[in-house]
């Protein structure tokens, strides 16, 4: 049996309901890990020194907790998280931020696992995110079951983090744009995002990467995989997965349908034209062209400025958002603003008070 109690490693023993990142609960042949004692890790979050040296160095354990810090939802370790935060700022800028979305069953954990396998070949070093807003909803989340990446998560040059569970999408975006920079000053130059292609998830991924992957497949159906839901111009790749077997024709087909309807659509990024192409997650084939994409595109945008304004304009979008739903939040939690709110709804509902001196009123 497994025990659903158990704790994250990087989780003090001690450790409450503040923190947000589960296990999910293993399959048979994990039962025997699940069992294994548990063994504290001694750094302490408000040694925060020893946690900023660590993820410097590059210590895989201190990282998994400094990121556990800027997760848990404790007020106490608020301030804590923010000053690590600070201290291992400005970001690096060698790193490059991929987002990879696409339906579920499309092949995006098989693909992580082995374009983060090729690109460990090539020396870089890959730490793997998720997004999923979802998965206290559907108590799981994507990459929760390590064993979809397991060769990739055993490397030493590899770092897999769960998608943050709990909360609204808002929340779970802030704690992973932290985990990016926490990673990138561990020494991590690729960064890959998962996301699962449904819904706003893919805006927000958008918003915090700077290449963005479409995964797709023949014959899901258009309509199920985003291409009228303008996802597609979001993408600066679009990869028909699974083309291998008796699938490469119609993966080849499905990739020429798609380079056409790019053909019209509106690029997602400044001087880039998007394509469509092919690969095979198993097979590992098409991989390197698709990092061929990767730095030419890096290169390019480096060259134009476009890379590094696209970076200055997301921080910049992300302090605004930040700061619209800090002064909201201070706004309705005035006390003289709860008192005098319901009144003021209502006579606005009644009509016996303009709706511009309602606002006026409020805000005095
Ligand atoms: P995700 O939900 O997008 O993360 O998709 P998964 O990576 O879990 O893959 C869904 C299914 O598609 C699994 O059964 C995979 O083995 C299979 N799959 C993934 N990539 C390929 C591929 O390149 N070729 C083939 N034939 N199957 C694949």
């Amino acid at each position: 049996m497994v025990n659903k109690d158990r704790k994250p490693e990087w989780a003090p023993v001690d450790a409450g309901k503040e923190f947000a990142s589960r296990v999910k609960g293993a399959a048979s042949s994990n039962a025997r890990v699940a069992k294994a004692p548990h063994r504290p890790v001694t750094t302490r979050f408000s040694d925060l020194d020893a946690l900023t040296d660590g993820v410097r160095q590059g210590n895989r354990t201190l990282l998994a907790k400094a990121i556990t810090l800027i997760e848990s939802n404790s007020s106490k370790h608020f301030d804590l998280g923010q000053e690590l935060i600070r201290r291992l700022l400005p970001g690096s800028t060698d790193s490059i931020r991929i987002g990879v979305t696409g339906v579920p069953g499309a092949g995006k954990s098989t693909f992580i696992e082995s374009f983060g396998l090729w690109l460990l070949e090539q020396g870089h070093k890959v730490a793997v995110l998720a997004i999923d807003p979802s998965s206290s909803l559907s108590k799981g989340s994507i990459l929760g079951d390590k064993t979809r990446m397991e060769e990739l998560s055993r490397h030493p040059n590899s770092f897999i983090r769960p998608s943050p569970s709990g909360g609204a999408l808002g929340g779970v975006a802030r704690k992973t744009r932290e985990s990016i920079l926490i990673c990138e000053a561990a020494g991590y130059d690729v960064i890959l995002i998962e996301t699962v292609g449904v819904g706003q998830s893919e805006v927000t991924v958008r918003s915090m990467v700077d290449f963005f992957l479409l995964m797709q497949i023949a014959g899901a159906g258009d309509e199920l995989q985003g291409i009228k839901k303008g996802i597609m111009e979001l993408a600066d790749l679009v990869v028909v997965n699974k083309a291998d077997g008796d699938n490469i024709q119609a993966a080849e087909l499905a990739c020429r349908e798609l380079n056409n309807a790019l053909h019209y659509l509106r690029n997602a990024t400044k001087g880039w034209t998007t394509k469509a192409m092919t690969c095979s997650a198993i097979q590992k084939t098409g991989l390197s062209e698709i990092w061929s994409a990767v730095s030419k595109f890096t290169e390019q945008g480096k060259l134009n400025g476009v890379f590094d304004e696209r970076r200055q304009s997301q921080v910049i979008n992300w302090f605004e958002t930040l700061l619209t739903e800090a002064v909201l939040n201070r706004f309705h939690n005035d006390p003289d603003v709860k008192a005098l709110l319901p009144q003021i709804r209502s006579e606005v509902e009644r009509g016996s008070l303009p709706v511009v001196m309602a606002v006026q009123k409020l805000l005095r």
